[in-house]
């Protein structure tokens, strides 16, 4: 088994406050969610936490590779800046609770890393690195990647954060299991000495970043299966698990709870109690014995005028009383401003920003700045209601509110607030006409290569771009002036989820969608008695904005199509229904089988700065993360395929979501979708075949009683084609008519060779004979979970491997039984056919065709 992560070997990965903050690190940032509350216990951790100057970075690869339990340690256990840079977003994994995959699965997960630090209380940063999936080298990871251009980002990170001690998860061996986790090492290494060298990556430094030799680089040890305790010399040993009695929590209790942020890869983690060794081997820099900081000053006196800070920070923890915060906040806003007095230090910005969260938390203050709509388009005007509210009767007055950019807000002169009676004021806002549109900035264009366009310097790294627009408040707390700023957000009720926030984003006045997501179109097309060619109908949906606008739809195709009309003139109101405009495509006269892409865009006639709009909006909605907005191109794609198939009512059992239904519907199908009470009652002899969806069986326990129902369908004479599931040993010999057992194997090769021990077998042959071409352009993988053992009645119809591995031969196993057929697949449809590979829609096709 090559292991796309080491979670995913089994070894105890484990793990760690959004901050979020910029290099200026000028303003609180984090996402659309208002600040956390701090209880008593975590007001006091967190004035022992500003005491601590020491920052820690932890390198690794993937989402869900960092150590959880080491990341609670440092950020609460040692009370450092605590920081994963992980060098992906996690793009090419799975999601085992939706059907998003690619570029949507990394906007998830990077919300779900974020999500993991607001618990284990460290920082997110990111390289442009992508996940192309599973690589068999550092080697390959490093050409695909651009080895320079990570470098350079981590180079980035370091300079930006200058931690004391950085961290890798992985040797820079073989034993990472993964060329990306090879790789992290690697980079890491080399970074440790490129970031304290001037002359590499010098733009960073003309930019205002500073070269950063850090104290030292340790390695996280792992040893593989029950080794016990780890006695080789020269390991600085940690007990990850200790009791912290001011929690009361462990730190692994703290990291399973962080580390189960990681919904989509079905990664609810125990919370374990209990010492938990942990040893780390010092690979570059000054040796330690006993302790990671070791010869590190990590109080206030190691920098200048830091002395002063810390005996404001000393007072306040020793006046600090749960019963009365309020009482330290004029000591922490001292504290703030002796921060501010000591220049060009990544932790003292940071400590402010923490300082100015505590004066929050102590006064018991409630500010906000809420957008009356979620998406607003250029040139459009939204209300906004600033609040703010002194709960804890600190003595606040407001100063001034200021929209930032843009500058609308109130100025009419201090106001001084009652103890726990609200202020608020409706500002009207005016987005600008040329403001950029939102979605996350790495997507903003194309990648390159393995590497996301990101052209703004300033963003690399970072998790997600600053908010475009904040309300500034200054305001006099007791007695001294602090200004504070929050994003604007939208805020709504769940009548499930209760209260929920999200950020308030520039969409476009237009949003433009196609009927369908892809279009099924056969090769060639062209009918050569007559010369007619397949004219098929395509519509556009629009949905109108807030703002009123005036011109014209088009679509664009490669050329050789033809698309009509040319164009169309529309006028949308704002808020009006959405409106469908038809389009006739004729494709070519004949074309290869081949994925070809469709394109809308709407270009306004005047008042948008000459601007063309050609996006569509997609919300992600989790309930585990803020909603996320993405505006990918509005597009569709279009299959050329001769593909045939003979399947006309199919059943669909939907699992964690796939686009199988789309595609049987393309190929002529009608799909129907059952729920557990038609798999149990309705007549299932009458569908032609039942398709299983991806992890059905694992996220429908009633599916696993229901399956004897399923089996007795396939004995009458029907036709069951099972997609992935995830090993579960609750399924082991359940699934199929005869034992089957589901493993992890797999073959992340997508260009695997594909042998076909039987040429003939109809799985191949009818409808659709599938040839060599038919195993070209696929894309990530070519299949999962596959089955090992079976029993001999399966016919293994295709073999394939990685690269020294044995053959994997469950990735398509085929039975008759009673008058029907059985058919279990590993092959991951789930990304060919959204990716329109031609012959995995031909193959597909064959899976649901009866070979009667
Ligand atoms: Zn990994």
């Amino acid at each position: 088994m090559i292991p796309r992560c080491l979670c995913a070997r089994g070894l105890r990965a484990s793990a760690a406050l959004l901050l979020a903050l910029t290099i200026a690190a000028s303003t609180v940032h984090a996402g659309a969610l208002p600040p956390p509350p701090k209880d008593a216990a975590q007001i006091r951790l967190a004035l022992e936490k500003l005491r601590v100057t020491g920052t820690a970075l932890y390198v690794a690869a993937h989402p869900d590779d960092e150590n959880t339990a080491m990341l609670v340690w440092l950020s609460n256990g040692r009370k450092v800046r605590t920081a994963y840079l992980a060098m992906t977003r996690g793009d090419g994994g799975q999601n085992l609770i939706g059907s998003d995959v690619g570029d949507r699965l990394g906007v998830i997960r990077t919300q779900e890393l974020l999500a993991a630090r607001r618990v284990d209380g460290a920082e997110q940063y990111f390289t442009r690195a992508l996940d192309f999936g599973f690589s068999k080298n550092p080697e390959e990871t490093m050409a695909i990647w651009g080895r320079d251009s990570v470098l350079s980002d981590v180079v980035r990170v370091i300079r930006m954060l200058r931690p004391d001690v950085i961290v890798t998860r992985f040797a820079p061996d073989s034993t990472a299991g993964h060329g990306h986790h090879t790789a992290s090492a690697m980079l890491a290494e080399e970074a440790f000495s490129a970031a304290a060298d001037p002359a590499r990556f010098p733009d960073q430094i003309r930019a205002g970043l500073k070269p950063w030799q850090a104290k030292r680089l340790a390695w996280n040890a792992y040893r593989f299966g029950n080794a016990g305790p780890d006695n080789t010399p020269d390991r600085v040993h940690v007990d990850l698990g200790a009791y912290d009695p001011l929690l009361g929590r462990s730190y692994t209790e703290m990291a399973g709870e962080s580390r189960s942020m990681h919904k989509t890869q079905g990664f609810g983690a125990a919370e374990r109690r209990g010492t938990f060794d942990n040893s780390y081997q010092v690979k570059f820099g000054a040796p330690a014995k006993t302790d990671l900081f070791e010869g590190v000053d990590l109080t206030w006196k190691r920098f200048p005028g830091g002395a002063k800070v810390d005996g404001l920070l000393e007072r306040a923890l020793k006046q600090y009383d749960p019963a009365k915060p309020q009482a330290i906040v004029p000591l922490l806003l001292d504290a703030y401003a002796a921060m501010q007095a000591i220049p060009d230090q990544p932790v003292v910005r940071e400590r402010e920003q923490e300082t100015l969260r505590l004066v929050e938390a102590c006064g018991g203050l409630w500010i906000e700045a809420i957008a009356t709509r979620p998406l607003v388009s250029p040139g459009s005007t939204v209300k906004v209601v600033t609040s703010v509210l002194d709960r804890g009767g600190v003595g606040v007055s407001v100063d001034q509110v200021a929209i930032q950019p843009g500058g609308a807000g109130w100025t009419k002169g201090s106001i001084a607030l009652s103890p726990n009676a609200p202020w608020s004021d409706t500002v009207s806002v005016t987005v600008a006409p040329d403001a950029p549109l939102g979605g996350p900035y790495w997507l903003a264009q194309p990648p390159v290569g393995g590497l996301a366009t990101v052209s703004d310097p300033a963003l690399r790294g970072l998790p997600e771009a600053p908010p475009p627009t904040v309300a500034r408040f200054s305001l006099k707390i007791a007695g001294r002036a602090v200004t504070l700023e929050r994003p604007l957000v939208y805020r709504w009720v769940d009548p499930v989820e209760g209260e929920r926030y999200r950020a308030m984003e520039v969409a476009p006045p237009v949003r433009l969608r196609f009927d369908r997501d892809f279009r099924l179109t056969h090769a060639p097309v062209a009918d050569s008695k007559s010369g007619a060619r397949e004219v098929w109908p395509l519509g556009v949906s629009v949905s109108p904005a807030d703002v009123r606008v005036t011109g014209t739809l088009s679509v664009s195709a490669p050329s050789g199509w033809t698309i009509n009309p040319a164009f169309v003139t529309l006028t949308m109101q704002p808020g009006a229904a959405d409106t469908t405009v038809p389009f006739t495509v004729t494709p070519p006269a004949s074309a290869p089988s081949s994925a070809t892409m469709l394109r809308a865009s709407f270009k306004p006639d005047q008042g948008a700065v000459g601007r063309t709009y050609d996006t569509r909006v997609v919300e992600l909605d989790y309930a585990h993360i803020p909603m996320q907005v993405m505006e990918p191109p509005a597009q569709v794609r279009v299959v050329v395929t001769d593909a045939k198939c003979t399947a006309r009512n199919v059943g669909y059992i939907m699992g964690s979501g796939d686009t199988g239904p789309d595609a049987l519907r393309e190929l002529g199908a009608s799909v129907t979708l059952l729920d557990d009470g038609d798999v149990e009652s309705s007549d299932l002899l009458r569908y032609d075949a039942i398709v299983v969806g991806v992890r059905a069986y694992n996220t429908r326990p009633r599916l696993r009683a229901l399956q004897p129902r399923l089996l007795d369908y396939v004995k009458g004479g029907g036709r069951l084609v099972v997609q992935y599931q995830t090993a579960d040993n609750g399924l082991n010999n359940r699934i199929g008519p005869f034992p089957l057992t589901i493993s992890r194997d797999r073959v992340t090769v997508e260009e695997a060779e594909m042998r076909t021990p039987s040429a003939a077998h109809p799985l191949l042959n009818k409808p659709n004979r599938i040839g060599a071409e038919d195993w070209q352009g696929w894309v990530q993988e070519r299949g999962l979970y596959y089955a090992n053992p079976f029993d001999a009645k399966y016919d293994v119809v295709v073999s394939a491997n990685d690269p020294n591995e044995p053959p994997r031969n469950g990735g398509l196993l085929y039975t008759h039984y009673g008058k029907g057929t059985f058919i279990y697949t590993g092959l991951a449809f789930f990304r060919q056919l959204p990716a329109g590979v031609p012959g995995a829609w031909r193959l597909f096709a064959n899976l649901v065709s009866p070979e009667r």
